[in-house]
């Protein structure tokens, strides 16, 4: 069983050809730039540890599927004979508003629903949809799967996705807390669940914390609020987006500098943030290695990235009425062990421990970061979008 996962960016489209059944990955790679000058791309084979990485024009999302398909049934470097062996094509789908809870087999019809949602996600859904078009003219035999950010969420009650808002603007507009990074809490929440033996009530916080961020509290297996809103901007302070802030602020500062919407939407996605306090860079490396040699902003700035996580765990305990584990995942909540301790600094009055040895140090895989007599478990567990999707995608089709 071989499933093509695609995730498709306005410029960028990730894939990897992967088994449901046992999470193997037969191929991975990306390509970027597409359309743009220096275009790239990378294919990898993980059981040979092959990499190659290239530049090639790719004026086209469809230039780029068919160097991706090329590389995969290639004689020397493939991992298939030919495309018939891919059983079916899973594609990311960032937002299915409200009329997707779960994953779907695409037809027409569902195309046509996913593109109603367009308004909601201007810069993911369109450039997501292409992917799936793309796909089915280079493979048209191929059943398609949407696999959406939002379904996971739309488990949350009303008083948690509804904003107080005039409430025709839920009505007509469809203004309400969707959250993201669906797939990732769903992973996440599954695994933890099952470190605990599955048992059939169960208070779990994920925190997918990368570039983006979101924390989600999941309660019996059911996501029950999340951080992020009609959009990924709203909840943690983020690699470039600013979080949660007092709404009016966005509009003192467009009238104050006479900014554009266009302007006053970039600076709070793509200029605020990490990158906004600290001034030098987004990335939580470079952050660190600034705080250690005694950057102030730098300092601040973990500081405020740190208290902003603490602050959901603490709502989200509230809101299960207490808490058996908390996750981390994503690059920083993977990687970063400073970020993980101060995010937890404070907590202990809820009965958790962090084993500060074990979490100072750098291992793959699921790691317990707790104590053995911490009342909650503290784990580390890298995230696998791509597996969830694929087996969305084959549960579906078979
Ligand atoms: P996204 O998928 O949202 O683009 P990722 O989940 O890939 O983001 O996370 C990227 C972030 O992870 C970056 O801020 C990066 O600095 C951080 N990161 C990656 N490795 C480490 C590390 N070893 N220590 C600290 N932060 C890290």
């Amino acid at each position: 069983m071989k499933i093509l996962v695609v995730n498709c960016g306005s410029s960028s489209l990730k894939y990897q050809l992967v088994n449901p059944e046992n999470a193997e990955v037969f191929a991975v790679g990306l390509c970027e730039r597409i359309g743009i000058d220096g275009s790239k791309m990378e294919y990898e084979v993980p059981s040979r540890d092959f990499e190659k990485k290239m530049e090639v024009s790719l004026p086209t999302h469809k230039d780029a599927l068919t160097i991706v398909i090329k590389h995969l049934t290639d004689k020397e470097i493939g991992v298939i004979e030919s495309v018939d062996e891919i059983s079916a094509i899973g594609h990311r789908i960032v937002h299915g508003g409200e009329k997707f809870v779960s994953s779907a087999v695409i037809t027409e019809e569902i195309l046509a629903a996913i593109e109603e949602n367009n308004d909601l996600a201007p810069l993911h859904n369109p450039a997501n949809l292409m992917g799936v078009r793309t796909c089915m003219e280079l493979m048209p035999n191929k059943k398609n799967v949407a696999v959406f950010d939002t379904a996971f969420h739309q488990t949350m009650p009303p008083e948690a996705f509804m904003y107080p808002l005039p409430y025709e603007d839920y009505t007509e507009l469809k203004v309400r807390k969707y959250g993201f990074h669906g797939t990732s809490h769903l992973f996440v929440s599954e695994v933890m669940r099952e470190i605990l033996g599955n048992p059939e009530h169960s208070k779990i916080i994920v925190c997918h914390i990368g570039n983006g961020a979101s924390i989600s509290a999941v309660k019996d297996g059911k996501s029950i609020d999340t951080s992020m809103g009609l959009t990924p901007l709203q909840g943690l302070m983020m690699g470039t987006r600013c979080g949660d802030i007092d709404p009016a602020a966005v509009l003192f500062i467009k009238n104050k500098r006479n900014l554009s919407d266009k302007e006053i939407d970039e600076r709070i996605n793509k200029k605020s943030g990490i990158l906004g306090v600290f001034g030098e860079s987004s990335d939580c490396r470079d952050l660190e290695n600034a705080v250690e040699i005694g950057n102030e902003r730098a300092i601040l700035a973990i500081n405020m990235f740190s208290y902003r996580i603490k602050s959901y765990i603490g709502a989200y305990v509230a809101a299960m009425g207490g808490v058996d584990a908390i996750c981390f995942a994503g690059g920083i909540g993977e990687n970063s062990s400073v970020i993980r301790e101060k995010s937890l600094e404070g907590l202990e009055f809820l009965g958790l421990e962090l084993d500060k040895e074990v979490n100072s140090i750098r291992k793959k895989g699921n790691v317990k970061l707790s104590t053995e007599k911490s009342k909650v478990q503290i784990y580390k567990i890298p995230t696998n979008e791509e597996l969830v999707i694929a087996r969305d995608t084959y549960r579906l089709v078979k």
